[in-house]
């Protein structure tokens, strides 16, 4: 029996780490002065935005004078798209299954006169680098595709997409957000003009980001006000916020085995699961795939009422989908893998982080096991 909720959503966001949570709360009430002012507490606070700007960096391979705090992934992700100049082109290549924040921006832009085109992906979630080959013109600005995906995992092939965008005079864009930490990414290495990464999907505060902007990257201000990040993001910075950012990082960078033991637990549960629950099929890649998740469909189930089961049982999951008017439709990204009917309502996704347990795990496989009997014979 196990008498506390267990939580398997950490793609939604994570727990905040309490060590960051101890270190930072001094810039609510002592440490708590205006970066750009000019005294002594200044200059601490913002040496502790320096540190943090560097922190970041270092975990992707980027200078300090290319990272730029945002409010988040989401922010990152609609400054990339909305401001890159590249000589009046107007045409956008994204995929069809990003976040959000990507589509419902690329939608934005169509309504204000480009064209986007959305590649498909393959059954595992794979975009073909010879769609994109065959998708690019040039009047292609830019390309956005993410680094690994919210909902299955799978982790696309960015620097060879990267190096297609270069030869055709197109930039290219990578949401990070759920990459950042649990992949090695080297900004400089995959030749990157821009990648979003937050706080929160990694262990740090809410409504905290960053965009990483190479020099040679021509893109328009966001904000207009002070100084602050270079002019381009005006505005007093959130600074316990950016500090928990740059904590995270650090932490990242200084605990690369953590992954492992994610990637360990994870292997476990996909394991169980499909030994022990007939007619379940694993979405995404098996091999390329964050080390974290863990997303499925239930042939013959409806993930909804899955997912409200599981709650009643303590366990926190999700189904990859999104509430459009109250009405919860079905993953954009799920349809665009193409699972078979049977599978198409069935999906979920469970993922983890450092501070799941065996014992966790092991509950929630025999929970799932018994409900999905259950619906089943229903
Ligand atoms: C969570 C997430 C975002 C949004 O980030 P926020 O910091 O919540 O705005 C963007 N892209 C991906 C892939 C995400 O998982």
């Amino acid at each position: 029996m196990i008498n506390k909720r267990i939580y398997l959503d950490n793609a939604a966001t994570t727990k905040v780490d309490d060590d960051i949570l101890n270190e930072i709360t001094k810039y609510f009430n002592i440490e708590y002065a205006n970066p750009s002012s000019i005294y002594k507490e200044s200059r601490t606070v913002q040496n502790a935005i320096d540190k943090a700007r560097s922190s970041v960096a270092k975990l992707i391979n980027a200078n300090s004078d290319e990272i730029y705090f945002t409010s988040g992934g989401t922010e990152s992700d609609n400054w990339a798209i909305q401001c890159v100049k590249n000589k009046n082109k107007k045409h956008i290549i994204t995929s069809k299954i990003e976040h959000h924040a990507i589509l419902n921006t690329c939608k934005y832009m169509q309504e204000s006169g480009h064209n986007v085109t959305y590649l498909d992906v393959d059954k595992n979630g794979f975009i073909n680098p010879q769609t994109l080959e065959e998708n690019i013109t040039k009047n292609t600005s830019i390309v956005s595709i993410m680094t690994a995906n919210n909902e299955i995992g799978t982790i696309q092939p960015i620097k060879q997409l990267c190096e297609i965008a270069h030869k055709n005079g197109a930039y290219f864009h990578t949401d990070a957000v759920q990459a950042i930490g649990k992949l090695d990414i080297d900004v400089k290495d995959s030749n990157l003009d821009m990648m979003s990464i937050s706080g929160h999907k990694i262990h740090g505060l809410k409504g905290i980001g960053a965009l990483y902007i190479k020099k040679s990257t021509q893109l328009k201000n966001l904000i207009y006000g002070g100084s602050q990040e270079s002019t381009k993001r005006a505005g007093t910075e959130n600074v316990a916020a950016i500090v928990s950012l740059g904590l995270a990082c650090e932490k990242l960078t200084a605990n690369k085995d953590e992954q492992n033991y994610i990637r360990n637990l994870r292997d476990y549960f996909v394991n169980q699961v499909l030994s022990k629950i007939d007619d379940c099929i694993l979405t995404g890649d098996k091999d390329k795939r964050l080390v974290n998740n863990a997303s499925f469909c239930f042939a013959n189930i409806d993930s909804k009422i899955l997912i409200i089961l599981l709650d009643k049982a303590c366990i926190c999951a999700s189904v990859g989908s999104a509430c459009t008017s109250g009405s919860i439709e079905n993953s954009h990204v799920i349809k665009a893998i193409g699972v078979d009917d049977k599978y198409i309502n069935g999906n979920i996704r469970f993922t983890f982080s450092k501070y799941n347990t065996k014992e966790e795990i092991d509950y929630t496989v025999s929970k799932l096991a018994e409900i999905v009997k259950k619906l089943r014979n229903n």
